[in-house]
């Protein structure tokens, strides 16, 4: 059985299931038939026994028979003995050798040396002290050759029941497995052909099968999403690391050639050093998201006082108290990592002015809000175009391309979706395009703490 697959085993354990309920059956049906021709043999014996007895007399010391009598009907014979047990009328059957004690009304089965008999004895009283017995006999149902028929018929029967029972099984069972043949066909040719785009397709359906099906081909969906979004990853991280390094190159090879005033080795020493500032900015970025994605770097939370934290955030940043504006009310406690928290704000603050018109301002609150605390960057920058609010949180985007050369590399935001989010918060946008933006962070208020 070890070595079957499990359509055949299920198949094998099916059709022994149904040799085993056939034999019960055909072994009920003997018992069945046996008590039935059994209980009408007796019937037979005792109502033509009890019919002859009422046609029994006695006139004047004599023995009177009706006509009715009968001493031989449907294979029961009726004898009838005087007192002393000496056969007065009626023939024995040949077979019956048995010396048989008489019982009145009792049917019982006596066997002789040839077969069984079933016999009924009734006493017919005359006066006080004599009388007559009647005795009836019928042979018994022989149920051995009842049994060697239905034998018969079951070694008939049986071999092809079992073959339909077996080719059955394996029918339903192989159908029922249909689905399953499928699911292992998909994730074979996915790993054959490392082609994630392949689905099982099965309709929807309320079987086991169906719904696995309908689990895997969700599963690659995933899959096949985050295969793409990590490709997209490396091409997209792979790209913005190669601009500066072209820059860099091309800058080193101009310069050997060209460059003779140390001014001009001096101008193109410090575009090498910017186009330097912006890869390690952008591999620092790169990790810090890879790290958080993978969470390596999780939130050390501490008690930590949000008026505090903005007010130093604010002055380390380059930009006038006029224009970065906090609006601070009341004390706000947060359970929150202080170095992630900054970098978060930070992110925020720094797009607020990058995306904001000239001379703009940024206004950075907090405040609780039911069983929240928020903390809000709003701008009253450019704004962002209704579509394009949700993809802006991707990796890499940007909402216009040919911004980029002045804007990042397009990580900010999802580094700050991610810190939301190792905190056990969320971010939300409102944005009117050529209003402004206001980008808040949603913190659980059960960490918070005042
Ligand atoms: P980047 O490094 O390009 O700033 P971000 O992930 O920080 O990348 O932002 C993604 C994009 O979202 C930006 O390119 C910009 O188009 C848009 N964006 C972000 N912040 C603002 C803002 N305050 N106002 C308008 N647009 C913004």
């Amino acid at each position: 059985m070890k070595g079957l697959s499990v359509k055949l085993r299920i198949a094998v354990w099916l059709t022994l299931l149904a040799g085993l309920l056939a034999s019960l059956l055909l072994v009920f049906l003997l018992s069945i038939s046996r008590l039935v021709s059994m209980r009408t043999a007796m019937n037979q014996l005792s109502g033509i026994v009890r019919e002859n007895l009422t046609q029994t007399g006695m006139v004047n010391g004599r023995l009177e028979l009706g006509d009715d009598f009968r001493f031989y009907q449907n294979g029961v014979s009726t004898l009838i003995y005087s007192k002393n047990k000496a056969l007065l009328a009626g023939q024995l059957p040949i077979s019956f050798t048995a010396e048989e004690e008489f019982q009145n009304g009792l049917t019982r089965e006596v066997s002789t040396g040839t077969g069984k008999y079933l016999v009924l004895d009734l006493w017919f009283p005359v006066g006080w002290e004599n009388g007559v017995w009647l005795r009836g006999m019928i042979e018994a149902p022989d149920n051995r050759q009842l049994t060697r028929n239905l034998l018969n018929v079951a070694m008939v029967i049986m071999p092809a029941f079992m073959a339909s029972a077996a080719l059955g099984s394996y029918w339903i069972v192989r159908k029922a497995f249909r689905p399953l043949d499928s699911i292992t066909a998909t994730a074979a040719s996915i790993n054959e052909a490392h082609d994630l785009s392949r689905r099982i397709g099965l309709q929807p359906g309320q079987d086991e099968f169906s719904r696995l099906a309908g689990t895997f081909d969700q599963l690659f969906q995933r899959l096949e999403l985050s295969f793409e979004s990590e490709e997209q990853f490396t091409a997209d991280a792979s790209h913005e690391l190669r601009t500066p390094v072209s820059i860099i190159k091309g800058a080193c090879e101009y310069a050997e050639k060209y460059d003779e005033t140390l001014e001009e080795r001096q101008e193109t020493i410090a575009m090498i050093h910017r186009q330097a500032d912006r890869m390690s900015e952008l591999i620092a970025q790169l990790l810090s998201m890879t790290r958080l994605e993978q969470g390596i770097e999780l939130a050390q939370l501490e008690r930590v006082n949000l008026n505090e934290l903005l007010c130093s955030l604010s002055e380390e940043l380059p930009y006038e108290s006029h224009r970065l504006i906090l609006e601070l009310q009341e004390e706000i406690s947060v359970m929150a990592d202080p170095s992630l928290l900054s970098r978060l704000v930070r992110n925020l603050v720094e797009n607020a002015f990058k995306y904001g018109v000239p001379d703009g301002c940024v206004w950075v609150s907090a405040c609780q809000s039911g069983s929240e605390v928020l903390l809000q960057v709003r701008d009253n920058g450019i704004g962002i175009a209704p579509d394009q609010q949700d993809k802006i949180w991707q990796r890499f985007y940007r909402v216009d391309a040919a911004r980029g050369s002045e804007g990042g590399a397009g990580l900010g935001l999802a580094i700050v979706r991610q810190i939301a989010r190792a905190h056990g918060g969320y971010m939300t946008l409102e944005s009117i395009p050529g209003k402004g933006s206001t980008f808040t962070l949603h913190l659980p208020g059960d960490r918070e703490l005042i």
